[in-house]
């Protein structure tokens, strides 16, 4: 599972572009595209560009980006025009089921979301 953590993701790939994905929004800190298995009408994802692997791993000099994530995640969600609202989900670790190890904000929306999550 170290390995895992520390190996470069398919979000890097799709950071340089050598994968194609369907981008949203770009900026200098942060890439927003669309979800590959979308778990509603619309899900997005919301990444850094630089490579933290995991909530867990962010520090206090990435808090101006956390927020910056959250503040494009909503630009974004408007731009979706997702005006009846929406759900943000942050998978950490094992137990959160994250299972692609580059930080990142699932947006979803569309429909009605359920409480509690499974
Ligand atoms: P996690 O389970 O780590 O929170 O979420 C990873 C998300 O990345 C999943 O929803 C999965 O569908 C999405 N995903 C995985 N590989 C790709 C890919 O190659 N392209 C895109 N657009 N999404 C991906």
């Amino acid at each position: 599972a170290k390995e895992k953590v520390l190996a470069p993701t398919i979000f890097s790939k799709i950071i340089d572009g050598s994968i194609p994905a369907k981008i949203i929004y770009r900026d200098d800190m942060c890439l927003a595209f669309h979800d590959i298995t979308p778990q509603a009408p619309v899900h997005f994802l919301v990444i850094p560009i630089k490579p933290i692997t995991m909530l867990e791993k962010a520090e206090a000099e990435d808090q101006g980006l956390l927020g910056h994530l959250l503040l494009v995640a909503k630009k974004v969600a408007a731009s979706l025009k997702l005006e009846k609202g929406y759900r943000l989900v942050i998978n950490n670790g094992e137990e959160g089921s994250q299972s692609v190890y580059h930080l990142h904000v699932h947006i979803l929306g569309g429909r009605q979301m359920g409480w509690p999550p499974g």
